[in-house]
């Protein structure tokens, strides 16, 4: 197995005073690149965290994480920022775009920061291909839900992301919409070959991925493959 992420007994438990909560508790499991996973449990039960642990946006409190053979616990932030403008996309569950950006500025962001030439076409080719072409100078505030979950998708694929987070993609998308985002993360996994890794409630989403973790109090409860 070509293993894009691997994680070893990976704890975290948030500190406040004297009071602890374990929120995720010595968990194990890796991915194969190239593959689809989703990550189901009631709320509450540490899917956020995890992915953020995954996607180096947070650290553990303990544990192995490592991403394309890179551990990640040890990293300063700008290496840890490094590996995530490097390999990973993220869709957030409430967007996260740039308010005072437009969507075609908010989608050039990434490439920026990589310090990539000729951006601007890019970025518009990746609205384009999010059905938004045509609202690109618009800023997020006249944006529908579903239309700034489009342009947050094509601020994740510009870089061209080897794995791809994404917290409840559907979370806040009526059934057409959310049908079209599925569409275009799969779309990316089948044809760039990102995988992809997935928290929902949706478990109709979460069967069209090829393997569910299922977690509850802070450990994993069943891990299936479902194709
Ligand atoms: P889920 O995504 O499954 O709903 P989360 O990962 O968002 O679960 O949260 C798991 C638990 O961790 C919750 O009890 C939440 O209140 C707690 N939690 C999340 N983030 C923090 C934080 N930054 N500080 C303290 N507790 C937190």
């Amino acid at each position: 197995m070509n293993t894009i992420l691997n994680l070893e007994e990976v704890s975290k438990i948030y500190k406040s005073g004297d009071r602890s909560l374990t929120v995720l508790d010595k968990i194990s499991f890796s991915i194969e690149a190239g593959s689809t996973m989703s990550i189901v449990g009631p709320s509450g039960s540490g899917k956020t965290t995890l992915l953020g642990l995954c996607a180096g946006l947070d650290r553990s409190t303990s544990g192995k994480v490592e991403l394309h053979e890179t551990r990640l616990d040890g990293l300063s932030e700008d290496q840890l920022a490094a590996v995530r403008n490097q390999y990973v996309g993220f869709i957030f569950q409430n967007f996260q775009l740039l308010p005072t950006l437009t969507a075609l500025e908010n989608v050039m962001v990434p490439l920026e920061l990589r310090g990539e030439k000729n951006i601007r076409p890019r970025a518009l080719d990746l609205l384009d291909k999010v059905g938004l072409a045509e609202r690109s100078h618009h800023y997020p505030t006249q944006l529908s839900g579903g239309e700034q979950q489009r342009v947050s998708l094509a601020r994740a694929f510009s870089n061209r992301p080897q794995i791809l987070f994404a917290d409840e993609p559907t979370g806040n998308l009526d059934a057409e919409t959310s049908e079209k985002v599925v569409k275009l993360l799969f779309d990316l996994n089948r044809e760039a070959g990102t995988t992809l890794v997935v928290v929902t409630h949706d478990l109709d989403l979460a069967a069209k991925t090829q393997r569910i973790i299922k977690i509850k109090g802070g450990k994993i409860i069943s891990d299936t493959q479902t194709q």
